[in-house]
């Protein structure tokens, strides 16, 4: 098991119960509620007497922190089950409701996400909205499934801001992980495939290819003619 590459500081504290007894199938955003730094969250996690702990962070900047290795139960979420499952991410936030995130940390997030999912094989972030609901679901092996702190404890977390944002967050994850390379196909004409010689996923390798190669062209994947033109 990794840890994400996206992330540029670590401090790792020791507030964590070791290696986790269930496999990754969970993503939990929390709000950090003040517009924090990694360095300063790292200051509070790395406190035994605050007991607390997430796996990640994104401070108010954008920088990614990590605070307990992906492959550690954090104490996040103040419910064992999901902090087994869950790899827990805190993120800057306003001090006071509704906890508005700033863009870039929001931003972060996808990204941050979309690695994770990678990372463990998911194909798909999914929010089904509801505590029940979310609780009860089996996700297929591929799936990742979004919780989040105010189902297990009396708390605002993560703040109405992302809270009514966690279906557009599992949508832009999703889309991300749906997305295949796009292909620069070279051949003598979009409506004769069996001319192709050669497809590439950069473009001036196609073009190169063509400069090489008198009478073929770059197509896009929808047959758009983009060299020569
Ligand atoms: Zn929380």
């Amino acid at each position: 098991m990794s840890n994400s590459s996206l992330v540029t500081y670590t401090r790792l504290s020791p507030n964590h119960s070791g290696l986790r007894k269930k496999r990754i199938d969970r993503i939990s955003p929390h709000c950090i509620v003040g517009q924090l730094s990694v360095e300063a969250l790292g200051d509070i996690f790395a406190s035994r007497a605050r007991k607390a702990s997430s796996n990640y962070g994104i401070g108010a900047d954008g920088r990614i922190g990590m605070y307990v290795e992906e492959q550690n139960r954090s104490w996040c979420s103040s419910n064992a089950e999901n902090d087994q499952r869950a790899v827990t991410i805190e993120c800057a936030s306003d001090a006071n409701p509704p906890y508005e995130f700033k863009q870039v940390v929001y931003d972060r997030l996808v990204e941050l996400c979309v690695d994770i999912c990678k990372r463990n094989d998911k194909a798909k972030l999914l929010w089904l909205g509801d505590k029940v609901k979310s609780l009860n679901y089996i996700p297929a092996r591929d799936e990742m499934v979004l919780t989040v702190h105010r189902f297990f404890a009396n708390k605002d977390c993560p703040g109405d801001w992302m809270f009514s944002r966690m279906g557009e967050l599992a949508k832009a994850v999703s889309e991300q992980l749906r997305e295949v390379p796009i292909f620069y196909r070279v051949r003598k004409s979009w409506d004769k495939p069996k001319t192709q010689i050669a497809a590439f996923t950069k473009l001036a390798n196609a073009k190169n290819c063509v400069d090489c190669n008198p009478g073929y062209a770059v197509f896009t994947d929808t047959g758009e003619k983009v060299y020569p033109q």
